[in-house]
């Protein structure tokens, strides 16, 4: 099958790792360079949506109503203030999500209908923003993306949650997608003054080689300002280490899909 776009989901079952500020600023990144990106937020806690400046009040259709296959991407997507950065929005909605769909053979296959459309080609990177856990929306998630973009934080635990879901990748090529490749493993919320910072870095190196991206993204104050903006880091201060180390960080995501496409 010839694909156009790129579907990367962006998982880690634990919570505050990066995850959300990752999708929204190499999202931005991306869409800085040209590329035209779309985020499907799939967190009922809607962090992707609110650091987007979306209000909740413009989230009548949300990624809820995509997946249950009630409206379209082009009907769910909404423009954000970042010129070629568009959002599927979350709301509590999808809290029922599982519920009402256990009971379905294809309940871990709704997302990938979703995004299986001539529609989803309009955008070349389809970036997923998981919820911390292995729920049925990671799954959908896992089952519609070509690639894993797996964020790690430097901290003392980060190996132990890195191997169940290495694991769980696995599974879900046993089981949902063959397919599911790893894009790549990005360290978050580096501290280079903490020695246990950089022993986890060459720790993670060492089990997992060029698994690892290059680019370190680091603590950083402006990051983490940004999102009560409603803007990404990016654009909120594009000069400090974190802006930069995401425009880093999408450049080698870049580089990995045009190795991939060579292959
Ligand atoms: P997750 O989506 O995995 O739960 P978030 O992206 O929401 O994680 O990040 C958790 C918290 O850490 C947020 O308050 C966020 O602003 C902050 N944060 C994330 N990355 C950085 C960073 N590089 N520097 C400083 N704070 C960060
Ligand atoms: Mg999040």
């Amino acid at each position: 099958m010839f694909e156009k776009n790129r579907i990367i989901t962006i998982a880690n079952q634990k919570g505050g790792v990066g995850k959300t500020t990752t999708a929204i600023n190499l999202a931005t990144a991306l869409a800085a360079i040209g590329e035209r990106v779309l985020i499907v937020d799939l967190d009922p806690q809607g962090n992707a949506s609110t650091g987007l400046g979306i209000e909740r009040r413009e989230r009548k259709i949300s990624s809820y109503d995509l997946l249950m296959g009630y409206n379209s991407v082009a009907e769910t997507a909404l423009e954000t203030a970042v010129p070629n950065l568009w959002i599927v929005p979350s709301t509590m909605d999808l809290l029922g999500f599982e519920m009402e769909i256990s009971q379905s053979s294809d309940r871990a296959f709704k997302l990938r209908r979703a995004l299986n459309t001539d529609e989803a080609q309009f955008y070349s990177y389809i970036l997923l923003d998981c919820p911390p856990s292995f729920n049925l929306l990671t799954m959908n998630a896992m089952a519609a993306a070509h690639s894993v973009l797996v964020p790690l934080q430097c901290e003392f635990f980060a190996l132990e949650g890195l191997s169940q879901l290495l694991e769980t990748v696995d599974q879900v090529r046993r089981t949902i997608n063959p397919a599911l490749d790893i894009q790549g493993i990005v360290l978050t919320m580096f501290d280079a003054r903490n020695n246990l910072a950089q022993q986890v870095v060459s720790d993670v190196r060492t089990y997992l080689g060029d698994k690892v991206y290059h680019t370190l993204i680091p603590r950083n104050v402006r990051v983490s300002e940004a999102p009560s903006y409603g803007k990404p880091a990016i654009l909120y201060d594009l000069k400090c280490a974190g802006s930069q180390a995401y425009l880093q960080l999408a450049s080698e995501v870049i580089q990995r899909e045009r190795r991939r496409k060579a292959a």
